[in-house]
């Protein structure tokens, strides 16, 4: 492993794996089993769940709770203090009022594909996909699936509109007034509308 940065307030489990070039800031925690790909950066106080999966060039900020089941696809950006829960049926306690065990519930994680940024304060809930590139503004809660491009405000978060890759609002007709990208729609969501883009 090479030029990885891990601070000494840090917490990295011996059975995490941290990829070549990826930092790890003060008083994070990265569970036993969890994966966090070359170049990411993994910000304060950031909870890293057991077996997450990070991929290469993220940025997961301050204070946010990745737990497990969580996926996160290579450049996915999370804002400080986003939680990406996973339990759709959340109790303490079982009808009988004993403690739930870790075999007493289902754990289902968020997926985040390629390039899709998760606003700060935003909470995802369980079983989601954000898709690629999609943007979701700052204090969303996402309930259900976000698209490809897709920009969703609020809580429930609501699409109101589409997102570039360069995160500004595209027009209605799919162009990007900063950068002059364009796109069209597919079953995803939206795609480039020249592929080499
Ligand atoms: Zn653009």
């Amino acid at each position: 492993m090479s030029g990885i940065r891990i601070h000494p307030t840090a917490e990295v489990s011996p059975a995490a794996d941290v990829g070549d070039g990826a930092s790890v800031w003060h008083h994070a925690q990265v569970r036993e089993g969890a994966r966090v790909g070359p170049g990411s950066i993994i910000g304060k106080g950031v909870y890293i769940g057991a077996d997450v999966e990070v991929g290469a060039n993220c940025k997961v900020q301050n204070y946010s709770c990745v737990y497990e089941g969580t996926t996160l696809e290579d450049g996915v950006f999370v804002g400080p203090e986003v939680v990406f829960t996973n339990d759709r049926y959340p109790r303490a306690i079982n009808p009988d009022g004993s403690l739930k065990s870790a075999d007493d519930w289902d754990c289902k994680g968020a997926h985040v594909c390629y390039g899709a940024a998760v606003g700060s304060r935003s909470v995802v809930l369980p079983g989601v996909t954000i898709g690629r590139w999609a943007l979701v503004a700052a204090g969303s809660v996402v309930t259900k699936d976000v698209p490809g491009h897709a920009l969703v405000v609020g809580n429930p978060a609501r699409q109101v509109g589409w997102a570039c890759v360069c995160a500004r609002r595209l027009n209605e007709s799919f162009g990007c007034p900063a950068c002059g990208r364009r796109y069209h729609r597919t079953e995803a969501g939206l795609a480039p509308a020249d592929p080499a883009s």
